[in-house]
């Protein structure tokens, strides 16, 4: 229990207001406890009940397009090991043909084309369930978010498909999109002047696929700030780490955040790291938690 308070500590410490310059979250099993990918999807489907292909067919592209990067370009390439920062960016780099492999696929069969803007803002009503059963919360992540909200800039980078479910789940609490409080950095879906979707997504220099361009976007987010550097990051998973190393202090809300931090040889501390326990320095930079209620007790 005392090593979690000191955790707990650090992280308060990392999030300090004085200097804190801004939060930068990922949305899939960092905010949410679970992937919500599939929600673009299953609206998509529930609108055209007669699209003749599934779900298992994208998946189906994307795992091959993956199946095939890994052993044609990584295996036995420099960047097979991903153990050093220049490594990771190669193979994140490597992964956009991979992530873009479904999204052509979706836009070339015209899976988005037509469907109004609505039934993704009201995707409960659209789906029959409500808000907790489709998009559920990590817990203490609302009472997180209150604590920074309207004070401290908060972004949300993701790589899902559209930020429009996001914003609604938010909205729930109180927490409304603002350029200057509440800024959404996604892939979107393009609707014409009628509402309805084009089929298309929004520009292509300008999308969120990769771990790389993750970095990028954070280094972007940094470098716009006039007043400093100081920046958190929380992410889940390994399309995390390049961003997280990037504003240099982050929590890893997973084991795939951390085990990748650690395979480039970062130290990352916490509660749950029983080895470290005695050793949690005061100068921590990347800690794991599993959810939100370390910082928002
Ligand atoms: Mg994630």
């Amino acid at each position: 229990m005392g090593q979690l308070m000191r955790a707990e500590k650090l992280i308060k410490k990392m999030l300090n207001r004085t200097e804190l310059q801004g939060v930068i979250l990922d949305w899939d099993e960092t905010i949410t406890d679970r992937d919500s990918l599939d929600l673009i999807f299953r609206i998509a489907f529930r609108v055209k009940p007669e699209f003749p292909y599934k779900l298992n067919h994208f998946v189906g592209i994307y795992k091959d397009r993956f199946r095939d990067y890994v052993d044609h370009e990584v295996k036995g390439s420099e960047c097979e090991a991903r153990d050093t920062v220049k490594k990771e960016i190669q193979y994140q780099r490597g992964m956009k043909p991979v992530e873009l492999s479904s999204v052509y696929e979706a836009r070339r069969l015209g899976l988005f084309k037509g469907i109004s803007r609505e039934k993704f803002v009201n995707y409960e009503q659209t789906l029959g369930q409500n808000s907790d059963q489709l998009l559920p919360l990590k817990p203490g992540v609302v009472e997180f978010l209150k604590m920074l909200y309207r004070k401290v800039p908060i972004t949300i980078l993701s790589v899902n498909w559209t930020s429009l479910m996001m914003k609604q789940r938010l909205k729930e609490f109180g927490f409304e999109e603002d350029k200057e409080w509440l800024h959404f950095l996604v892939n979107e879906l393009v609707f014409d002047e009628h509402g309805m979707s084009t089929g298309n997504n929004t520009g292509e220099e300008e999308d969120i696929r990769t771990g790389y361009d993750k970095m990028m976007k954070t280094r972007q987010i940094v470098k716009d700030c006039p007043n400093g550097k100081h920046f958190v990051y929380f992410g889940d998973s390994s399309t995390d780490v390049l961003a997280m190393i990037e504003t240099g202090k982050a929590v890893a809300l997973g084991t795939g955040a951390r085990d990748q931090l650690k395979r480039m040889g970062f130290k990352v501390e916490g509660p749950e790291e029983e080895k470290n326990m005695h050793d949690l320095s005061e100068e921590a930079a990347y800690i794991f938690a599993k959810d939100f209620t370390i910082v928002a007790s």
